[in-house]
């Protein structure tokens, strides 16, 4: 169990729940991250790597011996009605025997969709991107788009990061190759099943229709997803407003995370986040890390 939270249930909690390390495509190791959110001023931090949880009990270790109150956590790739969309679930068994295999699974198609966009590369004339980015990757089976970027911006083919995922690398664009990832009832499925809660990610980053993001929440509610993040480092003060109505409209509780993935690269530092409105659920409340407090 992690140490009791230092502040009284109605004081607003400085959580950061939505960080990566170099397990998956952050630039930290746990234990860093640990020591960076522990100066940071956060109160409870997750790890939530992309599709692997075996960062966790590294974190947890750094966080502990820190006095850093921790939830062990995981961000899911989900396909939805053609699109991505990232599923955290938080305070899981990173030792549950199922979600493991089903991470596994799921982390299966990266190796050969990064083939497949090295190979694009080639096609435009910008040869040996794979193993350009396979130089930047902390876990083998984690390559992504974003250690793709690293390398371009790297190599100066792209200025920053955000124009090789405008050039090259986001949703749509010419080096983007689509994979299959987890069914939205699927991952909710593993995430409950090792004890966890399940959070939508960042939902102003999707593209989609109001009537695909209607269908969005109320399945993932339907499977007993229970949060969304409302305050993240990827929301305008508009977009906190608008998800904050949508918590409130579909009785879920809210989420609050940085999506930190390193010094330089990230547009907020762990826990520099504003508050959530004071009348939403906080997630942590639905946490064991949080029982103490109720
Ligand atoms: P993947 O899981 O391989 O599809 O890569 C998705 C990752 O790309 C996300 O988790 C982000 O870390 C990163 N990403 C997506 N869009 C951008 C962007 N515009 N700038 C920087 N990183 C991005
Ligand atoms: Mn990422
Ligand atoms: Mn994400
Ligand atoms: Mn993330």
């Amino acid at each position: 169990m992690p140490p009791s939270l230092p502040v009284s249930a109605n004081a607003p909690l400085n959580a950061d729940l939505h960080s990566h390390s170099v397990v998956s495509d952050g630039t930290l190791t746990p234990e860093d991250m640990a020591a960076r959110a522990h100066a940071a001023g956060v109160q409870l931090w997750a790890l939530t790597d992309h599709d692997e949880v075996g960062g966790v009990p590294r974190a947890r270790a750094a966080a502990d011996a820190l006095g850093l109150p921790f939830v062990a956590g995981v961000e899911i790739s989900v396909s939805f009605a053609g699109q991505t969309v990232h599923v955290v679930g938080l305070g899981v068994d990173e030792h549950d025997a199922t979600l493991g295999a089903a991470l596994a699974r799921n982390r299966g198609g990266r190796e050969p969709r990064a083939r497949a966009m090295a190979a694009v590369f080639d096609r435009l004339g910008i040869t040996n991107t794979y193993d350009g980015a396979l130089a930047h990757v902390g876990n083998p089976e984690l390559i992504s788009r974003t250690h793709f970027a690293r390398h371009l911006v790297e190599r100066g083919v792209c200025r920053d990061m955000n124009d090789a995922f405008r050039k090259y690398l986001g949703d749509g664009k010419v080096a983007h190759v689509a994979t299959p990832w987890a069914g939205l009832g699927e991952a909710l499925g593993w995430i409950h099943g090792a004890g966890g809660v399940a959070v939508v990610a960042h939902p102003a980053r999707y593209r989609f229709s109001p009537t695909v993001e209607y269908a969005l929440f109320s399945e993932f509610t339907a499977h007993g997803g229970r949060g969304v993040e409302v305050v993240t480092g990827s929301h305008t003060a508009a977009e906190v407003v608008r998800y904050a109505d949508l918590a409130r409209e579909f009785g879920l509780a809210a989420s609050r995370g940085s999506d930190f993935h390193g010094p330089g690269e990230s547009r907020v530092e762990l826990g520099a986040l504003p508050a959530l409105a004071s009348d939403l659920t906080p997630v942590w409340q639905l946490l064991d890390a949080a029982r103490p407090l109720s």
